[in-house]
C-alpha cells in the first residue's frame, strides 16, 4: 500500500483522506487541534458549557462534492434541505422565496413578483440584469475575472438603491465580499449556477447536529480503512531534498512519507515551507498574495421563543442572516445572526455587538422586542475566507505537481510527489465547504489516477437552451 501523509483535517484533508483510503492508500492525517473540521467546527463555550457551531454553515443543492463526501460518511440525513427562503426589511413583513411550476431559469418568477420588499420597477431591474446573466452563459464569465461585480452592475444599468438592497444582501453572503470588491466571476457563478441553472441547485442545507459531529464518522471511516488520524500533532515545516518533499517536522520529531498533501489554508502552508521548496514550485509563489475576509457569527439566547421561521435573510440591515437554532427544554430560544465581510465588526467589543444585533433583532422579529437575550456569544473569525477579488484565480494552485498548470494557466511546477488542496486552490469555487471537498477530491484523484469526479447538477432544459449549457467547474 501506498503511504501518503496529509496535512490538516478540515474539510479538505478529510475528503482526500476518505477518499484515498478507499483506495486503498495507507494515509496518515496530522492535525493540530484535538478536533477536526477546521473552521467548519464547533466549540465548548466556556462561560455556558454549551456546544456551539462556530458559525452557521449552509450549503447549497448545487454542492453535489460535498453532499457525496457526507454520504460516503454517512451523515447526508442530518442535513435538512429547505427550499423556501424568507427574507424581510422588518416589521414583520416576510417575503417568501421559492421555486414555483415554472421551469429553470424562470422558477423563481412568480415568487419573485410577489415579494413587496421590492418596486415593480426593481423587479424589471433585476430581471433585465438575471437575463444578461443567462445569455452571458458560463464561459462569458470568465471574461469577467478580473472586473468586480460592482462594474457589471452597472454596466445593466442597475440603480444604487437597488445594489444596497438586493445585489449586496445576495453577494455579501454568499461570497463574503461587498459587490465593490468582490470578483463578478465569482458572483456570477452564485447566480448562475446557484439560482438560475436548475431549481434544486439553490435548495439550502443546514446540519441538523452540531457540525463537529459530522466529522466523527469520517475520522471512524478512515481508521476502519486502515488510515491514522492523528489529532494534536501540528506541523512545524516540511522537509525537501532538493527535488522532493521527504516528510515533515512536527512536535513530535520527523514524520517521512513519499507523498505528502498540505490541506491547510495558503498563510498556514507559507510558514511551512522553505525558500528553496518555494524556488521550485510555482504553486508556492503567491501565498502571501491571498488576502482574508472576517465573518462574525453571534448566538443569542432568549429565555422564551421569539422566532418561529427557521432563517431570515436581512434587507438593508447590518445583519445578512438569522437563524433559528431551536428551542431548548427549558424554552430558551437559540437564535445565530450572521454578519459577513465584518471588517467594521471586528474591533468592536461583545457589548457593543449585542447592541447593534439585537437592533436588527427587534426590528425583524416583532415579538422579541422589549426583550433582553440571556446569554450573547459573539464569535470573531478574522480569517474567515480568502478574498475573491479580481484576478485572484491566477493565482489559486492547481492540486497536483507539475503538468502545465490549472485552468487558469499558472504552472505548477515540479515537485512531483507534493499535493495541495484546501478552499483556496484551483476549484473554480468560491470559499466554502464545496471548494474544500473538490479540492481534496483534486488531490486524490491526481495521486491515485483514479476518476474522484462527482456530477454536477444539470442544468433546466429551458436554462440550458438559453446559454447556461455546460458546467467551468475544474473540478
Ligand atoms: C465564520 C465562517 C462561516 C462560514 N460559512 C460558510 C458557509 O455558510 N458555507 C460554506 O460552504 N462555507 C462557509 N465557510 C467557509 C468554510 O468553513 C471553509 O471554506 C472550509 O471549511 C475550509 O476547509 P479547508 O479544509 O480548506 O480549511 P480549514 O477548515 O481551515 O482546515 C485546515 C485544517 O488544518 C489544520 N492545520 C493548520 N495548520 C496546521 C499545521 N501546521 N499542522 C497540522 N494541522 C494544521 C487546521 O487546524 C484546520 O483544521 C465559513 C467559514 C467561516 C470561518
Amino acid at each position: 500500500m501506498s503511504r501518503v501523509l496529509i496535512i490538516g483535517g478540515g474539510l479538505a484533508g478529510l475528503a482526500a483522506a476518505v477518499r484515498l483510503t478507499e483506495l486503498d492508500y495507507d494515509v496518515t492525517l496530522l492535525e493540530t487541534r484535538k478536533k477536526l473540521g477546521g473552521r467548519a467546527t464547533s466549540f465548548v463555550d466556556p462561560r455556558s458549557g454549551e456546544v456551539l457551531d462556530n458559525c452557521q454553515h449552509v450549503l447549497m443543492g448545487c454542492c453535489t462534492y460535498l453532499i457525496d463526501f457526507y454520504d460516503r460518511i454517512g451523515v447526508l440525513d442530518t442535513i435538512e434541505w429547505h427550499t423556501e427562503l424568507y427574507w424581510t426589511r422588518g416589521q414583520g413583513l416576510i417575503d417568501r422565496l421559492k421555486p414555483g411550476w415554472l421551469p429553470a431559469p424562470l422558477h423563481y418568477s412568480g415568487s419573485f413578483g410577489r415579494f413587496k420588499s421590492y418596486t415593480q420597477k426593481e423587479k424589471r431591474h433585476l430581471a433585465r440584469a438575471m437575463w444578461r446573466m443567462i445569455r452571458l452563459g458560463y464561459a462569458g464569465r470568465l471574461a469577467w475575472r478580473e472586473r468586480t461585480f460592482l462594474e457589471f452592475l452597472r454596466e445593466c444599468g442597475q440603480p444604487d438603491e437597488l445594489i444596497r438592497s438586493y445585489w449586496q444582501v445576495v453577494i455579501v453572503s454568499a461570497c463574503n465580499l461587498p459587490v465593490e470588491r468582490v470578483s463578478a466571476e465569482a458572483a456570477l457563478q452564485v447566480f448562475q449556477e446557484g439560482f438560475l441553472a436548475s431549481k434544486w441547485s439553490s435548495a439550502m442545507g443546514l446540519a441538523s447536529v452540531p457540525l463537529w459531529s459530522l466529522y466523527d464518522p469520517a475520522h471512524e471511516a478512515i481508521e476502519r480503512a486502515g488510515g491514522k488520524v492523528r489529532l494534536g500533532v501540528s506541523v512545524k515545516s516540511i522537509n525537501f531534498d532538493g527535488s522532493r518533499a521527504t516528510g515533515v517536522v512536527t512536535d513530535e520529531g520527523l514524520i517521512e512519507s513519499p507523498t505528502i498533501i498540505s490541506a491547510v489554508p495558503f498563510d498556514r502552508l507559507d510558514k511551512l515551507v522553505g525558500a528553496s521548496m518555494r524556488k521550485a514550485d510555482a504553486r508556492l509563489q503567491h501565498l502571501e498574495s491571498f488576502d482574508v475576509s472576517p465573518i462574525l457569527g453571534v448566538h443569542l439566547t432568549f429565555d422564551q421563543p421569539v422566532m418561529d421561521l427557521p432563517h431570515l435573510v436581512l434587507i438593508d440591515r447590518a445583519v445578512h442572516w438569522m437563524f433559528n437554532k431551536g428551542t431548548d427544554q427549558d424554552g430558551h430560544q437559540h437564535i445565530h445572526a450572521v454578519i459577513s465581510a465584518a471588517d467594521d465588526w471586528m474591533p468592536l467589543p461583545e457589548e457593543e455587538i449585542a447592541r447593534r444585533v439585537l437592533e436588527d433583532v427587534h426590528h425583524v422579529i416583532p415579538p422579541s422586542r422589549g426583550l433582553e437575550p440571556v446569554r450573547v456569544r459573539a464569535v470573531k473569525e478574522k480569517r474567515a475566507t480568502f478574498a475573491a477579488v479580481p484576478g485572484l484565480d491566477r493565482i489559486r494552485p492547481a492540486a497536483a505537481p507539475g503538468g502545465p498548470g490549472g485552468s487558469n494557466g499558472l504552472a505548477t511546477g515540479g515537485i512531483p510527489n507534493f499535493y495541495l488542496a484546501g478552499d483556496w486552490c484551483d476549484t473554480g469555487w468560491p470559499a466554502t465547504m464545496e471548494g474544500a471537498v473538490r479540492s481534496g477530491y483534486a488531490a486524490a484523484e491526481s495521486i491515485s489516477g483514479r476518476s474522484c469526479r462527482v456530477s454536477e447538477v444539470p442544468p433546466g432544459v429551458l436554462a440550458a437552451a438559453l446559454g447556461l449549457r455546460s458546467g467551468l467547474a475544474k473540478f
